[in-house]
């Protein structure tokens, strides 16, 4: 079962939008959570009101449900859930994408939506090995906050227009095959983020400080 909700904006003087509290010196590897329900705080975050129909645009994509775990630290038992804001549409999910011991075609469909290229609405389907990333670097965080997402999916079309106009596009960019997303998250500074993701070892991690943002991908170990 997926939780879904989608809304316009984040007025920034709402009592839900996201707290904007850096917590310095914090070391991921001595922090102690709760684990996936975590995301519970995304409440807050989420209106329960759908502004229109998530299978709208969708592409009926066959989604790999490989049962394959991101990390030996991800139980097979209760649920993976995770949160995300779009900074460029103002939407909102939070979704439950594994229970049961398997993954959600439906919740998988909501997260492809709405990590979708902004710029032509073209969805793909999200490699599940990075949304499983994503649960353990949000577990290993130790952040109450969605993530905020700078880029998600990115169609060819765009990304050949964005690597022309240079600003550090790849034209080969994992954006392109769902293997790859650009996130900040409000209650954590890039450096930490981009720590823990180090730390993970589970694919690629590149940390944008001047633009405030962290790149993790489920593709080879690398950093930038
Ligand atoms: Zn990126």
């Amino acid at each position: 079962m997926a939780w879904i909700a989608i809304r316009a904006g984040l007025p920034s003087n709402s009592q839900d939008a996201p707290a904007i509290r850096v917590h310095r010196g914090l070391d991921c590897m001595t922090q102690h959570h709760a684990g996936p329900t975590d995301v519970t705080h995304l409440e807050g975050l989420l209106s329960r009101r759908r502004l229109f129909s998530l299978g709208l645009g969708a592409a009926a994509a066959a989604v790999a449900l490989s049962p394959r775990l991101a990390s030996a630290s991800l139980p097979t038992g209760g649920n993976r859930v995770l949160g995300f804001y779009n900074e460029h549409t103002g939407e909102a999910v939070k979704a439950t994408y594994w229970e049961n011991g398997q993954y959600d075609p439906a919740a998988l469909k909501d997260i492809n939506f709405i990590l979708r290229d902004h710029h032509n609405d073209e969805v793909t389907s999200i490699d599940v090995h990075l949304l499983d990333l994503l649960t353990e670097l949000h577990r290993r965080s130790g952040s109450k906050q969605a993530f905020q997402v700078v880029c998600g999916y990115r169609s060819p079309q765009t990304n050949a227009i964005l690597a022309s106009e240079g600003g550090g596009v790849a034209r080969n960019s994992l954006h392109v095959s769902g293997k790859a997303i650009d996130i900040r998250v409000a209650d954590r500074s890039p450096r930490q983020i981009r720590d823990c993701a180090k730390l993970l070892r589970l694919g690629g991690v590149g940390y944008y400080p001047r633009a405030a943002f962290v790149h993790v991908d489920s593709g080879p170990i690398r950093y930038w």
